[in-house]
């Protein structure tokens, strides 16, 4: 569910699959003592991920993956009207809005490009200075900890939790775009704790899926992260502690979330946290400001995906998301390899993406944990029905949610009417 933001390269000189051997495999133990309550089965061939593999930076050196419709669809992110038709949902109106979404993060990303760096997305995002060498105390990790939250929710986090460092879900390596070569992905030394942060997206515009329009969603959810973690990382540096911000770069977002207590894997392959299901992005800060860990949590989502729900596996148009049991079989080389769970095929899905000229975001919209919890009402019956989904009426919690009508696609012209008429 995510887009690099790197302009693309006009040439191919890349026709290699990344190395999967040596230095790739984990040189660390593939368990931690959380990993059941986080819900994870990670195997004893667990490898780590090499970002080269991943569907978005294949697009840029895999002539498997690279036509010119992914060229197309990458500069679509940039050049005014490319991939606009006639038809509702893909205007020219409703691309503005989208890539109009994305500025805050290009921002970040044109601050590094001309090195060969696509900061947020293939590289950490450079920290603006050195720490301050005049060191504020912290009175204790627990206050310190709540601190930090709090100054995270002030700067507009939904969600903030805590958690260590785990070299599993970093990646082995990068990707230069300069190079159009694969280089050492990793954060500076040293941090061991990582806050993580998480946004909540835009209700109507998810509804919106599939469309041009929802990508405001998208977009905007990423310039905020971008900002949102670059401001909390810049709160660290001036107390005179080190703190590197992420996005979507140097590790994995999801695993980090969930042992950072935000939430539950679902079938769907992404994130489901408590208050806004599905529909969030995700930012991290490594840092070494000392700090306590959060615990995961569970409400039922595993439970609810295995043995009742297969709504997004029957919503995904090219049948990218699995019907079946977790598995570790992986029929693409841009999925991890020794780790147990509900696998979504990236090929399939970016194949999808290209040839709707934009991203989808389907499998988010039709969760039932993705509901609109900004007025008290709904929050109430949201927090009614994730009861009933966790409880053993479960087919009702699905059916009721049918029949209530969410998770149905609204129509980007009443989007816009009711934009325009608030
Ligand atoms: S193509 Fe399928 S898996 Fe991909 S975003 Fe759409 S619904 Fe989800
Ligand atoms: S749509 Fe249903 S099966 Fe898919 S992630 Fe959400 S709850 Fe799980």
């Amino acid at each position: 569910m995510s887009a690099s933001q790197a302009a693309p390269p006009e040439r191919l000189t890349l026709d290699h699959q990344p190395n999967r051997e040596g230095p790739w495999r984990l040189q660390a133990p593939a368990h931690h003592p959380k990993d059941e309550a986080c819900g994870f089965e990670v195997l004893d061939d667990f490898e780590r991920f090499n970002q080269a593999n991943d569907i978005y930076t294949r697009g840029q050196w895999d002539p498997r993956i690279r036509s010119e419709k992914v060229i197309n669809w990458f500069k679509g992110m940039f050049k005014p009207g490319l991939g606009a038709r006639a038809a509702e949902g893909y205007t020219a109106r409703d691309f503005a809005l989208r890539n109009a979404g994305w500025m805050g993060a290009n921002l970040t990303i044109q601050r590094s490009l001309s090195e060969g760096r696509v900061d947020g997305f293939l590289d950490y995002i450079r920290p603006y200075s050195a720490p301050s060498p005049d060191r504020v105390e912290s009175v204790s990790p627990e206050e310190t900890s709540e601190e930090v939250k709090r100054v995270s929710r002030l700067f507009g986090a939904d969600a903030v939790g805590i958690t260590h460092y785990d070299p599993r879900w970093h990646y082995t390596n990068s990707f230069s775009t300069k190079a159009l070569a694969e280089k050492p992905a990793a954060i500076p030394e040293g941090l061991p704790h990582v806050i993580v942060i998480v946004t909540a997206m835009h209700y109507e515009a998810v509804k919106c899926y599939p469309s041009a329009t929802a990508g405001i969603a998208v977009g905007h959810g990423y310039s905020r992260d971008c900002e949102l973690v670059q401001s909390i990382a810049t709160y660290i540096l001036n107390l005179g502690y080190r703190a590197v911000a992420c996005v979507n770069d140097t590790s994995l977002a999801i695993p980090y979330a969930i042992q950072a207590g935000l939430g539950e894997y679902g079938r769907n392959g992404l994130l489901i946290t408590k208050d806004f299901g599905p529909r969030v992005r995700i930012g991290r800060i490594h840092t070494d400001l000392p700090l306590v860990h959060d615990q995961p949590i569970r409400f039922g989502v595993r439970e609810f995906c295995a043995t009742t729900c297969r709504r997004c596996a029957d919503a995904c148009p090219p049948k990218a998301i699995s019907h079946g049991a977790p598995t570790e079989k992986v029929p693409s080389q841009s999925m991890m390899i020794g780790i147990r769970k509900w696998q979504v095929d990236p090929e399939r899905c970016f194949k999808f993406w290209v040839n709707q000229a934009t991203e989808c975001g389907i499998c988010m919209r039709v969760c039932p944990y993705n509901k609109d919890t900004s007025r008290w009402w709904s929050r109430g019956y949201y927090r009614f029905w994730r009861r009933l989904a966790a409880s053993p009426l479960k087919r009702l919690a699905l059916r009721l949610d049918f029949a209530l009508g969410f998770g149905a696609r609204m129509k980007p012209a009443e989007f816009w009417r009711r934009f325009r008429t608030r």
